[in-house]
């Protein structure tokens, strides 16, 4: 049990072991970790108005998990594992939304969450070791140890369209979605981005609109989600071997439970590369790119079979030929970007009230009070959805004020592109340890398995800090650049690097370019924390 602060230093600062930032699942485990394992005095700071991060936030139509619900949840306590009745394959927001509210009811976890309150300023106190933290309500606290879990995804990115503030009529960003809903009815309405959140909602708002115009950036990959070949008796089934399903995520690449593939798509026949296609296809959702061959994510070869396969279903889909053509991704590599499953997202350009509007050839050039003009035409509209993702892993950093040693600033260190040792923690920031941060797996895994582990191992850190009297805990600068390096190497040999997309930043005018996840694999970087660890924290400096 660690060493508990005094609550009020001498200047009226409330003294508090450790903060925590955010309160989607990272910040719950991590607040039920330090606080009730360790017996920290923990505080949670959460801009929301409650629990659930992502989940509250991203309330859009069709907002739904591409992870299998099984998997999309917390291991940490068995019989929450056993008692908690996922509906289907993949949960829709509200019912994830219900299962964090749940997590937080069944382990107390609220009562240290202090909501709707953004933290906008971290600074680190060399003389004391301390923290002080500030938030956009005015409070200041003081604490040791400081633990950002503010999300990959939490900052939504509108584009800088001009006229956009003349806009008439309604518009949101799919990721602050009204509580109360959007009623579509009978409106005419544009999409804007085809990513993960414009693939799942414009089949559902093009059942409601009245006409529904998308406009398109990049042609996607989808893979079909097929919701129903999931039910409650291979659910059940599962909770009776669940602990060896989980261990088998954990060290697997993605974080899913998928046993490796050794087969090659180049060392088969045609026939059998389509017949495995298929079934993978019917099958629908993440095991087409992790269930079927190896290779696809890193030779391009093999990528360009799985590549081929999935235009030839798109030009099967789309009854109009030309609409077909548009929608058929040439510019990227299949899983360059975050591969997407959908739900009748092809289907939907069959309808007469969907049109696609090609904005990569025709880019939009404003925003009038009625509606959206591009460069080959006008488009009257009553809503605007920006389903235009985020300012990933860096943009929640970004917009926090965090001062290490020397007052130097986050947002200057990380100014041409992240750099953590292990995505964990920053050189000059010591006792600032992040959950999914750039450089760690986080984006290109099943997050809750890669949240799981950063917590433990941080826990880990912070009871042998405890136990051993260490002050500080900070990277060598050596160790990250070493790791950073090593991020960059990996990233080298995926098709990640073929694409613009958010995982490099490309989505963001002027952001550095840096892939930012970790794409060595959830299991190879969980054996290297491990050893990490096991040798005394090697590449941290313990003061
Ligand atoms: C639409 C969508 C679909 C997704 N689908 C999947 C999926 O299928 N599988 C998967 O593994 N992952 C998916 N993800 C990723 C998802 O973000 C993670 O799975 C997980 O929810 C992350 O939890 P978190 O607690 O780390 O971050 P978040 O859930 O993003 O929570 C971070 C919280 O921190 C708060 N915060 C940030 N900055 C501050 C601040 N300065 N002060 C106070 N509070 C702050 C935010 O308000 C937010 O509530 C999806 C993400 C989105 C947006």
């Amino acid at each position: 049990m660690a060493q508990r602060s005094e609550t009020i230093d001498e200047t009226g600062i409330e003294q508090l072991d450790a903060v925590v930032i955010g309160a989607g699942f990272s910040g719950l485990y991590m607040n039920y970790s330090l606080r009730d394992r360790l017996g920290l005095d923990v505080r949670v700071y959460e801009a929301g108005d409650d629990v659930g991060g992502t989940w509250y936030w991203n309330r859009y139509p069709g907002a739904r998990c591409d992870s299998e619900s099984y998997i999309y949840c917390f291991t940490f306590d068995k019989d929450l594992m056993q008692e908690w009745e996922w509906s289907g394959k993949y949960p829709e927001q509200p019912e994830i939304l219900r299962y964090l509210n749940h997590v937080a009811d069944r382990f107390d976890l609220r009562r240290n969450i202090r909501f709707g309150t953004r933290v906008t300023a971290a600074h680190y106190d060399e003389g004391a070791d301390r923290w002080l933290v500030e938030t956009d309500t005015g409070e200041r606290v003081s604490t040791r140890y400081l633990v950002t879990a503010i999300g990959c995804l939490s900052v939504g990115n509108v584009p800088n369209i001009p006229g956009l503030e003349t806009f008439a009529g309604e518009w949101y960003h799919t990721g602050a979605w009204p509580h109360d809903g959007v009623d579509f009815t009978g409106k005419r309405v544009g999409v804007v981005g085809t990513g993960s959140s414009g693939v799942q909602s414009i089949p559902v708002i093009a059942k409601q609109a009245g006409h529904l115009w998308v406009f398109q950036r990049t042609a996607q990959y989808t893979i079909p989600a097929r919701h129903h070949t999931v039910d409650k008796a291979f659910l059940d089934e599962i909770k009776k071997d669940y602990d060896a399903i989980m261990e088998k995520a954990r060290w697997s690449y993605g974080g899913m439970p998928i046993s490796p593939i050794e087969r090659s798509a180049l060392e088969v026949s045609d026939e059998e590369r389509l017949e495995i296609y298929e079934k993978a296809w019917a099958e629908g959702g993440f095991a087409f790119f992790r269930g079927s061959f190896y290779d696809i994510a890193t030779d391009r070869r093999a990528n360009d079979t799985a590549s081929e396969f999935i235009r030839s279903k798109i030009r099967e889909v789309v009854k109009d030929p030309e609409v077909a053509e548009k929608l058929v991704p040439v510019d990227h590599p299949f899983a360059s970007k975050r591969p997407l499953i959908d739900t009748e997202y092809f289907e939907t350009y069959n309808r007469d009230n969907v049109t696609l509007v090609d904005i990569r050839h025709w880019p939009i050039t404003e925003i009038t009070p009625e509606g959206i003009r591009t460069e080959d035409g006008f488009y009257p509209l009553d809503i605007i959805v920006f389903a235009t993702g985020f300012d990933a892993m860096t943009g929640p950093f970004n917009r926090i004020d965090v001062r290490g040693r020397g007052g130097q600033k986050l947002r200057d260190k990380w100014a041409h592109g992240p750099s953590a040792y292990l995505g964990i923690a920053s050189a000059g920031f010591p006792n600032l340890f992040m959950i999914t941060g750039p450089g760690s797996p986080s984006v290109l895994s099943n997050m809750p398995v890669s949240i799981e582990q950063h917590v433990d191992w941080i826990t880990d850190l912070i009871a042998h800090m405890d136990a051993h009297g260490v002050r500080r805990a900070e990277p060598d600068p050596d160790a990250e650049e070493d790791w950073v390096a090593h991020v960059d190497a990996v990233a080298g040999k995926t098709m990640y690097l073929l694409a613009d997309s958010w995982y490099l930043g490309a989505n963001i005018p002027g952001k550095p370019r840096r892939f930012m996840p970790y794409a060595g694999g959830v299991g190879n970087y969980r054996k290297r924390c491990d050893e990490v660890a096991a040798a005394g924290y090697e590449g941290f400096v313990l003061t």
